[in-house]
């Protein structure tokens, strides 16, 4: 349609060029502040998206001339925006407490203290004061795990033990612990797990994908439902290095169902001097029994049982920062961090005072310093009163609330049925579904996280900081009134 070309040709014509722009006073001043980089590019922007509209057709003649016309306000939003973090706090009502998505465990004050203090300026981060020798940054935290984790050691566990019996080493993540334990102990040897335990974490850690870029040769045995010692113990061949576990985080088999015990995976790891590791994920530094949840072994059961190495997070149960943990015996330990993939994956010094601060928590047993611990141990008549608090500020015709009882998720890769008892705020909004409702709690500022669950949406306040109560109730009621 030649009209169309002609009278869009037209357009384009009347749009500035990115010099004639910057060039008017308003954006000038606008630079002056904000830097002329971020103006150019706000212009760009700006500009390119005029065109796009003419090219779709969505702007006339009268519209052009109105956009034009507030193009210096048009870029300075668009400054604003480029300028702010992507990187925001929401309000997790999720009732999810570690929470993938959402940056799992918030960490403790002393954490973030430390952080500050070490980040700030130089640290002995890697330096021995003692001698002024180039020391290792693992000390740092080696001795609190040894202290929580190795129950032979006497009370002078924090002077230096001549020959530790548990050693432990941190690196990015648990994904690379696992993938650093298989390459030191298993290359080019054989590892053997069961296939009911071949699982794929969520974000793509699948067993099988870390077993290959480990060098190491998976050996399954079993089936999906099944594996017996006996299956295990006929797969142990000359080039058999290892034996893995990998807790099941995020699933279940259920009915008929067998995995050996994992004190006959220990003897017979020990009767054929095979080391037994095991991929534990969330690794708890407490006893998930004092909150109900059972089944779910700690760390320090593992170790107790007699696993050799154990793998896991810091920034699931352990309530700390992404890192990953590998817990042991001393001279498998002392293998892994002489493997040059150690130091590509070694961890920084924000993890190492995050992680400390962290862990002094746990050995001066302060339990409740630890965000996500202080969660778990919520219960369901404290989290109810704060919720009828909140339904009480809500008055509004438009809102239908009740308090109803559910049930919050640990997550994380704690076993996938470690729930606890919690109270709910059950919300429903006049001409709103369930969607659009937590849609639009999602655009308030901070964002609010919650469910929806059979069409009303669900705030589960264990995962609410105490504190962010009332600016949940002032968002529902903004909701409720718009
Ligand atoms: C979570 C998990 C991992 C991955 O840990 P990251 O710290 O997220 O890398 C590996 N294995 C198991 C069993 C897990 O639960």
């Amino acid at each position: 349609m030649p009209v169309k070309i002609d009278s869009s040709v037209e357009l384009y014509r009347k749009l500035p060029s990115v010099d004639e722009l910057q060039r008017s006073r308003e954006l000038m001043a606008l630079a002056a502040k904000e830097g002329q980089t971020a103006v150019t590019g706000a212009a760009r922007t700006v500009l390119a998206s005029l065109r796009e509209e003419i090219a779709a057709g969505r702007l006339d003649g009268n519209g052009l001339d109105l956009a034009l016309s507030g193009l210096g306000d048009a870029v300075a939003r668009q400054v604003r925006q480029a300028l702010k973090y992507s990187l925001r706090t929401v309000i997790n009502a999720s009732g999810v407490i570690l929470h993938t998505n959402l940056g799992r465990a918030p960490l403790p004050a002393s954490a973030l203290a430390h952080i500050g203090e070490i980040a700030a300026g130089y640290s002995n981060l890697e330096l021995d004061l003692e001698t002024g020798d180039r020391g290792k940054r693992d000390v740092h935290v080696d001795r609190l795990f040894r202290k929580l984790l190795d129950e032979s050691a006497g009370a002078d566990v924090l002077a230096r033990a001549a020959e530790p019996r548990i050693s432990t080493i941190v690196v990015n993540n648990n994904a690379a612990a696992v993938l650093l334990a298989l390459n030191t102990l298993a290359d080019q040897g054989e590892v053997i797990v069961s296939r009911g335990e071949l699982v794929e974490i969520g974000g793509s850690f699948r067993i099988p994908d870390v077993m290959s870029k480990s060098n190491a040769i998976l050996r399954e045995v079993g089936t999906t439902n099944r594996t017996r010692i006996g299956d295990y113990e006929r797969a142990i061949n000359e080039k058999t290095r290892l034996l893995l576990r990998v807790h099941r985080s995020n699933f279940q088999i259920t009915g008929f169902t067998e995995q050996p015990q994992i004190e006959e995976l220990v003897a017979l790891a020990r009767k054929r001097n095979i080391p037994l590791v095991e991929d534990l994920g969330s690794g708890a530094l407490f006893d998930l029994r004092s909150v109900g949840v059972n089944g779910e072994p700690s760390v320090l059961d593992s170790l107790r049982q007699g696993v050799d190495v154990v793998a896991y997070s810091g920034d699931k149960l352990l309530g700390g920062p992404q890192a990953g943990m590998l817990s042991g015996r001393s001279d498998l330990i002392a293998r892994m961090r002489s493997n040059s993939l150690f130091r590509a994956l070694r961890a920084d010094k924000l993890t190492y005072a995050a992680l400390e601060a962290t862990l002094l928590a746990y050995v001066k047993g302060e339990h409740s310093a630890i965000p996500a611990v202080r969660m778990m141990r919520l219960s369901k008549d404290e989290i109810g009163r704060r919720a009828e608090a909140v339904a009480n500020k809500l008055q509004s015709p438009r809102l239908t609330v009740e308090v109803s009882d559910g049930e919050s998720v640990i997550g994380g890769g704690a076993a996938p049925s470690a729930t606890l008892p919690t109270a709910l705020l059950a919300i429903t909004r006049e001409g709103l579904s369930a969607d659009e409702f937590s849609a639009r709690l999602r655009a308030s500022d901070p964002p609010i996280i919650a469910r929806v669950e059979d069409g009303r949406v669900l705030l589960d306040l264990r995962t609410v900081f105490p504190e962010q109560d009332d600016i949940i109730a002032q968002s529902l009621k903004q909701v409720a009134e718009n």
